[in-house]
């Protein structure tokens, strides 16, 4: 049986697809490839001293989802901290980062300008109109889309046929959807084949170094 398409953000149990763990709430799954981190939500009660890394596991191939979220109740200078204390972590283990962004684009992309930071950073399940796609483009960011694309009246469905191949993911996250339904998708917006779209999604792997992942299963 072939795979399905590389779903890199699920908090589901899906093949071929990056599993996200919220340290402090939920442990590493088996046989999966997952990434971990402090969720903003969860900012108020956990710090990176307080979580168990974990640190040596082949299967952990990056972190996150962590970020800001002007949107949540756990006081933004706490977030911050929290944030920036995982973006070193991402440096020490050489992890790509998945980012949480509510409201707080342009904060994103200023602390990637910074020369702090050499690890591919991408604001997963994209969905915000005006200046934000290109604001996180220009800053070197790459972008991830969900489900929210299946409707056509999104900002998301408007924004990904602009991202310039190599520089998207997709992802189901937390929906129910299938992830060959989101590549389907993604092929009528951007006016391609799902071929084509496979072909971006593995120069963007490349890019953000989520290619070459040692079996999950082994
Ligand atoms: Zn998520």
């Amino acid at each position: 049986m072939s795979l399905p398409p590389f779903d890199c953000h699920t908090h589901r149990l899906r093949p071929n697809a990056i599993h996200n763990v919220r340290l402090g709430v939920a442990g590493p799954p088996s046989k999966v490839w997952y990434c971990a981190g402090i969720h903003p939500w969860d900012s108020g009660r956990y710090t990176v001293q307080n979580v168990q890394w974990p640190i040596n596991d082949h299967q952990w191939v990056a972190l996150g989802e962590c970020g800001l979220d002007r949107m949540c109740p756990v006081p933004y200078e706490r977030q911050q901290t929290v944030f920036i204390e995982q973006l070193a972590i991402s440096e020490q283990f050489s992890l790509p980062v998945f980012i949480h962004c509510v409201r707080a684009f342009h904060e994103v992309a200023l602390l990637r300008r910074s020369d702090s930071y050499t690890l591919p950073w991408i604001v997963h399940g994209f969905n915000k109109g005006g200046n934000a796609l290109q604001t996180l483009l220009d800053a070197g960011l790459y972008v991830s889309f969900g489900s929210a694309i299946l409707d056509p009246a999104t900002p998301a469905a408007w924004a990904l046929p602009q991202v310039p191949e190599g520089s998207f993911l997709l992802e189901t996250d937390e929906s129910d959807v299938s992830i060959d339904a989101i590549y389907a998708t993604a092929a009528v917006l951007r006016r391609c084949t799902v071929a084509d779209i496979h072909r971006s999604i593995d120069i963007a792997r490349q890019n953000t170094r989520l290619s070459g992942l040692a079996s999950p299963t082994a």
